[in-house]
């Protein structure tokens, strides 16, 4: 079993930011901002591109809900991303959106994977949590 599976089924612990039948949303364990959440499908797709359509609009309707709790965290922009394949980055092959939030103190560029940021999990998850 992929290690995002190991995530939905709670085998492995996650710093959960929304749940519901169908989706999960994380914070991402290498942030690249402050709330970098990860927005998977429960079920193992390899890609975003193997989704069938109606998994496709919960995940859409997930990347919302999690904007919008990102917000708290003083979040005024964002970069929704998904990476498919190996020869653009992708690590982990199991499908899952990036929501990375932006801020206005930081420099107004598309993110790049970098370097991640120092950032305390526990604290940022105190605030989305609910
Ligand atoms: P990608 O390169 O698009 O496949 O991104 C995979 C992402 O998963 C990376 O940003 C990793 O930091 C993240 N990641 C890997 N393992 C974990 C984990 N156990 N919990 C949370 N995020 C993870
Ligand atoms: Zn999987």
């Amino acid at each position: 079993m992929c290690i995002f599976c190991k995530i939905a089924n709670k085998e492995i612990e996650s710093f959960v930011v929304y749940e519901d039948e169908k989706v999960m949303a994380f914070l991402d364990i290498r942030p690249l901002s402050k709330g970098h959440t990860l927005v998977i499908p429960k079920e193992h797709y390899e890609n975003v591109l193997e989704m069938p359509s109606d998994i496709a609009k919960d995940l859409t309707n997930a990347v919302k809900i999690v904007c919008e709790k990102l917000k708290k965290l003083g979040a005024e922009g964002f970069n929704i991303i998904t990476n498919v394949n190996k020869v653009a980055g992708q690590e982990i092959m199991h499908a899952h959106i990036h929501v990375i939030p932006r801020y206005s103190e930081e420099e107004s560029k598309p993110i790049s994977f970098g370097k991640p940021i120092e950032c305390d999990l526990e604290e940022v998850h105190k605030v989305l949590k609910d």
